[in-house]
């Protein structure tokens, strides 16, 4: 019963993400759905594998090492590492991910590229932008990221770092209305950036269960779904 909702689940996000990117005049296949497993046993990412979905989103570094360990007999799953990464777990998370979502700092983003050679399979990274100022939120402020636009392109051009993009989180408990200004200043700012360093800035990770439809209408390449792919499945509902 719990795996049929998660299909069920699974593809009404899917018609969803269709629809609000054609309603945006976007292609549907521009909008890549990263499913947040966070805090869910490895069987339900087994069986998201099953309904060919790929892109696995963990939010703590060591659930991400963990669950990618159990389904290693699953090589065709592309993890994402979409929360905050201390340094000291690069080592075990790098040679694991096909995306970073939240490098937030010139430091981290210096130890990345340091372990580049332990990530054979990371071919995206996203910098984290706080736009919501929101103290428990990490990242760089806009007008931290600005200051900084010039250190970072030196870092990223001359260490050859896949950097491809920038990424947000809209205020926690958000709706589509409410974070769409958030979205629409992710997009500029990299649009500036874009405009300012030649930085190739083609993803934006930005949109969440509350508010994915408004990102997809801002830009969003990916979004990033949790809560609502696995409603009504019980046991690991937060
Ligand atoms: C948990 C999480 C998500 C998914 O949020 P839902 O509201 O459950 O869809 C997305 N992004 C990040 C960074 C998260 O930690």
């Amino acid at each position: 019963m719990a795996l049929e909702r998660l299909a069920t689940n699974l593809n009404l996000i899917r018609e969803r993400i269709k629809t609000a990117a054609v309603g945006a005049g976007r292609e549907p296949g521009e909008v890549t759905l990263v499913a947040v497993t966070k805090r869910t046993p490895p069987e339900w990412a087994r069986e998201l594998f099953a309904l060919n979905q790929l892109e696995m989103g963990e939010n703590y570094p060591q659930e991400l090492w963990t669950k990618a360990e159990t389904l290693q007999d699953l090589p065709e799953i592309r993890w994402h590492m979409i929360g905050h990464i201390q340094t000291n777990k690069l080592k075990r998370i790098l040679p694991v991910v096909r995306m970073v979502h939240a490098v937030d700092s010139l430091k981290l983003l210096a130890a990345v590229a340091d372990l580049l050679p332990l990530a054979p399979h990371l071919t995206q990274i996203c910098l984290q932008v706080n736009l919501s100022e929101e103290e428990s939120k990490h990242g760089w402020s806009a007008d931290s990221i600005r200051a900084e636009a010039d250190q970072i392109t030196r870092l990223i051009e001359t260490q050859k770092i896949p950097v491809t993009g920038l990424m947000t989180i809209a205020g926690w408990g958000t709706d589509g209305a409410t974070a769409r200004p958030t979205f629409i200043k992710l997009r500029r700012l990299s649009e500036e950036l874009k405009a300012r360093t030649g930085l190739p800035l083609r993803d934006l990770s930005m949109g969440m269960s509350g508010d994915f439809e408004a990102a997809i209408a801002e830009g969003a390449t990916h979004v990033r779904v949790g809560s609502s792919l696995f409603e009504g499945l019980g046991e690991a509902e937060a």
